[in-house]
């Protein structure tokens, strides 16, 4: 069977895009060029009738450039002042670019208490639902000006998943600075083999990718990413994880082309989500 084929068919879905895929290596600053072609192919998603969820990162980024700074925030209280600039100009940028197709986009913010409270959670879920009810893509972040150690997710490859989770996504494509899964390191190891696709998501597995991350932006590593694969498949949802140095792979992707590695669903006890966020 060609698992990739079945991509074509995925209607919910779930788009994650990392702080270094939106901005440009040299200064940090965003690259209007990739975030307009990341709009457009997510527009042209929804065109195709598809249910569209974009999280993205790049709040804190964003926002420490807009003070001046060229080193990373400090402390918590600036990098929360950082996120609270920084998302309302990410959100402006998205604002203006989905609604040139004619989109409309709309924020929701998470901490981990929106999930873990059953309350919180409901409302949440039918607030997506409402939201990709009437065509809308919402763009989700977690909500970094209040989160703390005790409620935050801490990255945004974990957020996703959950999301993806939570809305009973049908895939989730996670977009950043590394090609997929590989055997090992391929910058230490160059025998380090590509994983084109992982049909079941074993502790050998998990273990590999302790200590492989590329990126030197965002939160998330390897780690991350894979844990976010157990939460996705666990709960259902395809996954795929690829390169996001061109967001045209997102269509050659849902295309069934071979991009990135794809983790097949493999759905577990219902739940399992909660559990796992009452651990984290
Ligand atoms: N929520 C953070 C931000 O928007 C990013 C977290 C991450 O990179 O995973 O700046």
């Amino acid at each position: 069977m060609n698992f990739r084929e079945r991509l074509k068919d995925k209607k919910r879905i779930v788009i994650k895009i990392g702080s270094s895929s939106l901005t440009h290596k040299e200064t940090g600053k965003l690259d209007l060029v990739k975030l307009e072609i990341l709009v457009r192919e997510l527009s042209d998603l929804r065109n195709q009738g598809k249910e569209i969820v974009l999280v993205s990162s790049g709040a804190i980024m964003v926002g420490n450039h807009m003070l001046g700074h060229t080193g990373k925030p400090q402390n918590i209280a600036e990098k929360q002042a950082c996120a609270a600039i920084g998302q309302a100009k990410l959100m402006m940028i998205y604002q203006k670019l989905f609604s040139e197709y004619n989109q409309i986009a709309s924020q929701i913010l998470m901490t981990k208490n929106t999930m873990v409270d059953n309350l919180n959670r409901r409302n949440a879920k039918n607030t997506f639902e409402e939201l990709l009810r009437i065509g809308s893509i919402p763009i989700v972040n977690e909500n970094d000006t209040i989160a703390t150690y005790e409620i935050e997710f801490g990255d945004n490859d974990t957020l996703s998943a959950v999301v993806a989770a939570l809305i009973g996504a049908d895939l989730l494509i996670l977009l950043s600075d590394i090609d997929g899964l590989f055997t090992d390191d391929p910058n230490t190891n160059p025998d380090a083999r590509f994983i084109d696709v992982v049909e079941h998501l074993d502790s050998h597995l998990m273990e590999m990718g302790k200590s492989t991350s590329t990126s030197n932006v965002g939160t998330g590593g390897m780690a991350t990413k894979l844990t976010a694969a157990h939460v996705a498949t666990s709960a259902g949802a395809d996954m795929v994880i690829a390169n996001g140095n061109d967001f045209h792979v997102i269509h050659k992707i849902m295309q069934g082309r071979n991009h990135g590695t794809l983790f097949l669903s493999d759905k577990k006890d219902e739940f399992f989500l909660i559990d796992f966020l009452e651990k984290m």
